[in-house]
């Protein structure tokens, strides 16, 4: 069971299917309205909490779980961890560490979406807010910015003064530089993914010498974890032919 939710969930989880030690099954939350259907065995839509997953892990006869989800979806990770541990079932984590500063960042790290918003100041600033649909109303507190907000799927906003671009990364250097100077943007509000594809409005920051509000990973329970895709592939394998010796 590969619990998506990022492209790395995704590499994996076409990897796995051409090898026939493995049966991978991709699921994801149900999110987006545009899912881009994988090329693999997936299922869409939430479990029903940790004894939804649970079920389903037996159902299934799921012998693994790999939680490639988001950083920032905090309760999935934590259903996963009681779950596998419910089920006596392996889990491992994939992902990157957050990312860093690098010289000329101006960058101020917050706990929370609220922090965030407060962050911002009193005097109107033009945001660009790449933090999803989902935790807009915290900047409610913050009516008086102009907010250009970057999500996968167009959303009816309440903010007064914001506009709604739909895309999906990868995003390019170029195209953040653009968008910046042609929307005199000031100042960039994220969340620390550490994730590559949606690191290049980092640079464009950097780049225009902008600061940028960078909303802290939410904790989570801590659990094996791998960087990289080979690493993940090597775990399974490795659990593969433990089960192999033991005749499973
Ligand atoms: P969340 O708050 O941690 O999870 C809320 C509920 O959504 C979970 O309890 C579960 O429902 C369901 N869910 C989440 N991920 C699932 C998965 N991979 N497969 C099946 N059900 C799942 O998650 P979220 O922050 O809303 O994120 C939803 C999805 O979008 C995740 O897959 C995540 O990787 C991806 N995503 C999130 C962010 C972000 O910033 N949060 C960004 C990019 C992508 P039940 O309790 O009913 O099982």
């Amino acid at each position: 069971m590969i619990l998506g939710g990022t492209s790395a969930g995704r590499r994996l989880a076409e990897a796995l299917a051409s090898d026939a030690r493995f049966a991978p099954v991709l699921s994801f939350a149900g999110r987006t309205q545009s899912l881009e259907r994988p090329r693999v065995e997936h299922r869409v839509g939430g479990f029903g909490g940790v004894s939804g997953l649970v079920r389903y892990l037996e159902r299934e006869r799921c012998a693994a779980v790999v939680d490639a989800t988001h950083p920032f979806a905090a309760q999935m990770r934590r259903h996963a961890a009681l779950g596998a541990e419910q089920r006596g079932l392996p889990l491992l984590r994939l992902e990157g560490p957050p990312w860093r500063p690098l010289p000329g960042d101006r960058w101020l790290e917050v706990a929370d979406m609220a922090q965030a918003a407060q962050a911002l100041g009193a005097a109107p600033r033009r945001v660009f807010l790449a933090i999803g649909r989902l935790e807009i109303a915290a900047f409610y507190a913050a009516p008086q910015h102009d907010y250009l907000i970057r999500a996968v799927d167009d959303f009816p906003c309440e903010l007064p003064r914001a506009r709604v671009i739909a895309a999906r990364g990868p995003f390019a250097l170029a195209a953040e530089l653009e968008l910046f100077r042609r929307e005199r943007i000031e100042v960039v509000v994220g969340k620390n993914a550490g994730i590559a594809a949606t690191y290049a409005k980092l640079e464009a920051a950097r780049a225009l010498g902008l600061p940028a509000i960078l909303v802290q990973r939410p904790r989570v329970p801590a659990v094996p974890t791998v960087e990289a895709l080979e690493a993940a592939l090597a775990w399974l394998s490795e659990l593969h032919a433990r089960s192999s010796r033991r005749g499973v």
